[in-house]
Parts: C-alpha cells; structure tokens; sequence
C-alpha cells in the first residue's frame, strides 16, 4: 500500500493517526470524545445506595466495591459525548478504584476511568484513549441515617413473645428499604418494635390479624406539634394473641 503522509505536519498515516480528509487527526481537530459532564457521582458509604437526577436509587450490586463500579460506570457513560458525525461508535469504559479503598460519609476519594473508545469518522475507523481521573462522594443517605437515630412514629407490642411473628415482622420490614425497626425491646410479656412509619405498622398489624388468631388495641398519645400547631402523635399499636403460637 502507497504510504500517506498529512499535508500539514508531515506525519505518516497510522491506525492511530488516519488521514481525516486531507489532514491526519490529529491536525484536523476531529476529537472523537468531545467531552463529558462530570457527573456529580454520591454514594451511601453505609448501604450503597446513590443519587441520581437527585432521586435515591437502590444498590446496582451486593459487594460494595462492584457496586461502586457499576454506578460509576453507568454515570460516566451517559455524561459522554461523542463527535456528531461518528458512525458506529463502540466505548469500552474500565473502572479503577484506588489501592486503599476507605469509605466513609465525607471522603471523597478519585476514580480512574479508562475509556477507550472507537468509532469510524469519513470512512476511517478511529481510535481514541483516555484517562480520566473521577471524584466522587461518599454520604449518609436519609434511610441510613433514620436507621441510626432513635427515631420511630411506632411501636408495635407483640404479646406474648412469639419467635415465630418476631421473624415475620424482620423479613416483612426487611423487604422495605423506606421502613426500619430502629429499636427491639424484649420484656418478659412480650417484645417491643420501634417502627419509623406509622403508615407501615398499620399495614403489619392488619397482616398480623389475617395470618394469627389475635386482638389489637391502637393507642395515641401526643408527641409534639408542628410549626402550624397540628399535632403530631405517635401510636402505640398492641397485638396479643389468643393463644401462645
Ligand atoms: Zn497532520
Ligand atoms: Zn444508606
């Protein structure tokens, strides 16, 4: 094959440099990646959830640090933009954490992406590599920091004790990522949940009443008042059974 060379600085035409009309790449100006947005990348170091459009979205995957690639990844690759007149654009994006992986709320540690992409431009395949180093956040989400606090606008009294409706209520609020039991109280008459959503005990006490032969008392009492003065109440929710399960 007749060897090319670029008009302008001379260069002979390699894979890595093709002649892009007259000019070679890398004289033309023609960049394949034309830029990306950093993507504002906030991960819950405790659950792994993260945000997205600034809506709290549930873990890609159970390992953490899969999980932490594979939101990165997803992220990056919709902020990409790619020269306007490539055809059959093929990016393959490569994530690296860093050695010394700490995670926790306020750390911001950097991400190296290693994107390379390819993609052809006037008939010419084109190749491009790019490294490129990510911050992103590491925070407490909302749901996490509920679960820490004491916070509750329930509590669900079981009684007597029954291990049986004990691990039927974790496994029912275990399923609900905006419900947590911040607190377990085990008495000689029975056991105590600490329910953060009032809403959410009312639908386990009616499941209760359907799956086990019991009765149920709700009692309220008044915990605070918001600015406008409505009352805010938290509800005591009792359910014996008729007979010991
Ligand atoms: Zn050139
Ligand atoms: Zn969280």
């Amino acid at each position: 094959m007749k060897k090319k060379f670029c008009p302008q600085c001379g260069r002979e035409e390699t894979d890595d440099n093709p002649l892009m009309d007259e000019l070679c790449k890398k004289c033309s100006n023609i960049r394949l990646l034309e830029g990306y947005k950093d993507p504002k990348i906030r991960i819950c170091s405790n659950c792994g959830s993260y945000f997205f459009r600034n809506k709290l979205l549930h873990p890609i995957d159970m390992d953490f640090e899969e999980n932490v690639k594979k939101i990165v990844k997803e992220m990056f690759e919709s902020k990409l933009k790619f020269y306007q007149k490539a055809e059959d654009i093929k990016s393959t994006v490569k994530i690296n954490l860093p050695k010394i992986f700490h995670h926790s709320p306020g750390n911001t540690p950097i991400i190296d992406i290693e994107l390379s992409v390819t993609a052809i431009i006037n008939s010419k395949r084109v190749r491009e590599n790019h490294a490129i180093p990510l911050k992103i956040s590491f925070i407490s989400c909302k749901r996490c920091n509920m679960q820490n606090s004491k916070y509750y606008e329930a509590i669900l009294q079981i009684r007597p004790y029954s291990e049986k409706i004990v691990n039927y209520i974790k496994y029912v609020v275990s399923q609900r990522k905006d419900v947590f039991i911040t607190q377990e109280e085990e008495l000689k008459e029975g056991v105590n949940f600490y329910i953060t959503s009032k809403s959410f005990a009312m639908i386990l006490l009616s499941d209760l009443k359907n799956k086990f032969d019991g009765e149920t008392k709700i009692t309220r009492e008044l915990y605070s008042q918001k600015k406008d003065g409505t009352a805010i109440y938290r509800s005591t929710i009792l359910f014996r059974l008729s007979k010991p399960l």
